[in-house]
């Protein structure tokens, strides 16, 4: 995007611009946690800035959720209310997050990197004509120029490019779920809520058909226990012995992208930069090498079991736990075990 494109850029008076905002997502379950990671990060740099953090709510019948973000560390709230935000359009959720920013100006906002906030967050951004970076995974400030740092890693986790937007207003960020840990919710926190009255406009996407698509298993990214297999497992059939591992201690099944790539698992439970940021428990990594972007997605991952065959894959040095072995052998151990001692324990109590 070129200056001359964009006159109205050409005189920014950054001190017109001012206040940290957080797109509160509002499913039909109720808050997104992945938006509520936001207001840790958000609320750091709002100390930092010496400005107001603020949380954004757009729906209908959405009063029952105002005070959260507040608890969460935002100073303030703003929403609409409007029965034509109950169903979520780009073009509308983003024509009002439009208007909201033109009336009060805010100099960052950020969303997590959900499929709303991929969609919506470019659109303000291309209505605007303001620079936006998705993915993000950190932030610092220059508070000087009161500039936002942006980073994320580029196209490998080795490095980390760190963009500003100096010249535009608002800097716009979008950030993947589970990279930053919620806040410390604190129900004695109070702030001020903000109900803005804003013309909804018709969305310009004509819906024709709606069907329910029933997830039968637990998304990785909310799964208290996932076995992931990667392309060691030398065929689709390794996941098999993973699923009955997995059945087994009540976790889910994930893989690295070469897992992905080989059509072993699909694509909506790959753990790494290109799919998704875990938090379990437990993360069991079966036949992965370790790679630095598979392990960008287990950086919230408490306890990490490696098994692999090889004693110097990168992964022992990223686990908890390591079994130097071939999975084939070392699974059915595993599971052979964890079976036994269940029955033993089984028998003890009767
Ligand atoms: C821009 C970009 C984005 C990327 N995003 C992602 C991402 O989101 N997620 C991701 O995972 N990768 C991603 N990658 C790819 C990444 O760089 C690695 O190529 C990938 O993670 C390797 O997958 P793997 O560990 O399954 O396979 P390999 O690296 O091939 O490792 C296989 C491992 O299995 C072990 N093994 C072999 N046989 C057995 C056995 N019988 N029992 C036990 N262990 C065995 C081997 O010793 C080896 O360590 C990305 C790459 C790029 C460039």
């Amino acid at each position: 995007m070129s200056e001359e494109r964009c006159p109205e850029w050409e005189s920014l008076d950054k001190n017109e611009w001012r206040g940290i905002w957080v797109f509160i997502e509002i499913l039909d379950e109720g808050i997104n946690t992945a938006s509520l990671q936001l207001l840790t990060p958000a609320r750091g740099l709002a100390d930092k800035l010496n400005t107001e953090l603020v949380a954004v709510i757009l729906g209908d019948d959405v009063k029952k959720y105002l005070m959260e973000p507040i608890y969460y560390g935002a100073d303030k709230v703003i929403y609409v209310e409007d029965k034509k935000l109950r169903a979520y359009y780009p073009d509308v959720y983003g024509e009002v997050l439009v208007t909201l920013i033109r009336k009060y100006k805010p100099e960052i906002f950020f969303a997590a990197a959900t499929l709303r906030g991929r969609e919506m967050v470019p659109y303000v951004a291309n209505t605007l004509r303001t620079g936006i970076t998705a993915d993000c995974t950190d932030f610092s400030a220059d508070v000087q120029n009161r500039d936002l740092i942006m980073i994320r890693p580029p196209f490998g986790a080795t490095l980390l490019a760190h963009i500003r937007v100096p010249n535009r207003r608002p800097q716009l960020a979008t950030v993947r779920p589970n990279v930053f840990r919620l806040p410390k919710r604190d129900e004695g926190r109070r702030g001020e809520i903000i109900e803005e009255k804003v013309r909804v406009p018709e969305s310009k996407i004509k819906l024709i058909s709606r069907q329910e698509v029933k997830v039968e298993e637990t998304p990785i990214e909310k799964a208290d226990i996932i076995v992931s297999g990667g392309r060691g497992l030398g065929s689709a059939d390794g996941f098999k012995l993973l699923s009955e591992l997995a059945n087994l201690i009540g976790g889910v099944v994930a893989g690295s992208r070469k897992a992905v790539d080989a059509g072993w698992i699909s694509h909506d439970r790959q753990v790494g930069q290109t799919g998704k940021s875990i938090k379990s428990m437990l993360y069991f990594a079966v036949g992965i090498s370790g790679a630095a972007q598979h392990l960008f997605g287990i950086r919230e991952a408490k306890i990490v079991v490696a098994i692999n065959v090889d004693p110097e894959a990168p992964i022992f040095e990223n686990a908890d736990y390591g079994i130097v072995g071939d999975y084939r052998q070392v699974i059915p151990a595993l599971i052979d075990e964890i079976k036994s001692r269940r029955v033993t324990k089984g028998s003890k109590n009767q």
